[in-house]
């Protein structure tokens, strides 16, 4: 539609036009029931054949292999902050239960300001049992208090036989992401952690879910998302969760373990096919139809070529702005995220100025975090390559017109 903008916000951010307008019928009409989306049953047979039927779009466009389950919790990635705690500390319990808490450890790798929150909340509710921060990438930067890059493998130490290991793969405030090819100093070091067990390795990947595979996917214990980064509507959480970890809590209560909230244990949802309550149906059902759409276009392979040359494009001429002494990055080079960008413009009022020409221009969302400060540019699946390339005129122009 005419009166859209392109939106470069960090989330809820950018859906497909044509998700939109599908989603707009079934407002009015969801799946020929005569009934829309919004006021439909969760228990009739149309909602509960779609849910099952996005839940089954994901395990195919993930690959998620039959040992892990794809459970629909509410609450978003904080809900999940405390839920990992709560169920990995549960399972720990059951494995050993005489164990004293001040033995059993949560490892926790700092690399932005939402895996600073988890590791707060796993503080809250560890129960005597310790947080141990396996690499904190603050202690690396040149000021010793900003996230700005990924640690060096030799940067991280992590413990014996933990509770949960805990990182975020992209840090949407920030801007730090983990590198995927596995050679790149900035990788997640699997081969650090322990071989030949169980892994109790949990990742947030709120804010790059969908947009590329993930690496080593079936080692980990836990992966979440909230929906609304690349996937749809605020309310919907998807959690992959390995199946030894969806444990008897009240079996590891009666144990001396913390008892965890119906609401928030993963064995509510695994048992009852995702609808032990009312899920969050209009967020579950827009992101059916994004699902459908990708792989329409080609899944995750389609989305990793296009986001790969996105990001590529806006870190290049963030480099000539920086050449130019008009820009500069937040993040070190290699540790830069693919969601996320984040850069200052240098100059009294010179961020004011950025930001009005990009709305002049049509272009919405980029004023970074207020933690941050600077510009931020998200690039979910929903920004298209000719958005992005917009977007790189209006920078260049901003380059050359500021010197
Ligand atoms: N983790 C990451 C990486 C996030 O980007 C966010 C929110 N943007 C959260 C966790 C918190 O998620 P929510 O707002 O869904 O609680």
């Amino acid at each position: 539609a005419e009166s859209r903008v392109i939106n470069f916000g960090a989330g809820p951010s950018a859906l497909p036009e044509p998700v939109l307008q599908e989603a707009a019928k079934g407002l009015l009409n969801f799946d020929n029931s005569g009934i829309g989306i919004a006021e439909i049953s969760h228990r009739s047979k149309e909602f509960s054949a779609y849910i099952a039927g996005v839940e089954q779009q994901i395990r195919e466009q993930l690959s998620v292999p039959p040992t892990h389950s794809i459970l629909f919790l509410q609450g978003g990635g904080t809900g999940q902050f405390s839920a990992v705690v709560l169920n990995m500390l549960a399972r720990h319990r059951l494995l050993h239960p005489n164990l004293p808490d001040e033995e059993r450890v949560l490892d926790y790798v700092l690399t932005g300001s939402w895996s600073k929150a988890a590791a707060q909340e796993a503080a809250r509710l560890a129960n005597g049992a310790k947080v141990n921060i396996a690499a904190d990438a603050r202690t690396l930067s040149d000021d010793g208090k900003s996230f700005d890059r990924i640690p060096p493998h030799d940067a991280y130490k992590f413990s014996k036989d933990p509770v949960l290991i805990y990182y975020c793969e992209n840090e949407t405030v920030s801007g730090t992401e983990f590198s995927h090819d596995e050679k790149a100093p900035e990788s997640f070091p699997f081969e650090l952690l322990p071989q030949g067990t169980l892994l109790p390795l949990v990742a947030d990947y709120s804010s790059s879910f969908m947009s590329r595979p993930i690496p080593r996917l079936a080692d980990h214990a836990i992966i979440y998302a909230g929906a609304q980064k690349n996937l749809g509507p605020a309310g919907l959480t998807i959690v992959i969760v390995r199946q030894d970890c969806i444990v008897d809590v009240d079996a590891a209560a009666k144990l001396g373990a913390v008892p965890v909230p119906t609401g928030l244990a993963y064995k509510t949802y695994a048992e009852k096919a995702n609808m032990p309550n009312t899920p969050p149906t209009f967020a579950v059902y827009v992101t059916g139809l994004v699902l459908k759409r990708n792989a329409e276009l080609g899944g995750l392979a389609y989305y990793e070529a296009a986001n790969r040359r996105k990001q590529q494009k806006v870190y290049d001429v963030l480099r000539e702005g920086e050449k130019k002494g008009v820009l500069k990055g937040h993040v070190k080079p290699g540790s830069g995220s693919w969601m996320n960008i984040v850069f200052n413009v240098l100059g009294d009022g010179a961020e004011a100025r950025f930001l009005a020409g990009a709305e002049a221009n049509g272009m919405k969302g980029l004023k970074g975090h207020r933690s941050v400060g600077g510009i931020r540019v998200s690039l979910y699946n929903a920004v298209t390559e000719e958005q992005v390339d917009k977007l790189v005129s209006y920078i260049r122009d901003f380059i050359a017109e500021a010197q």
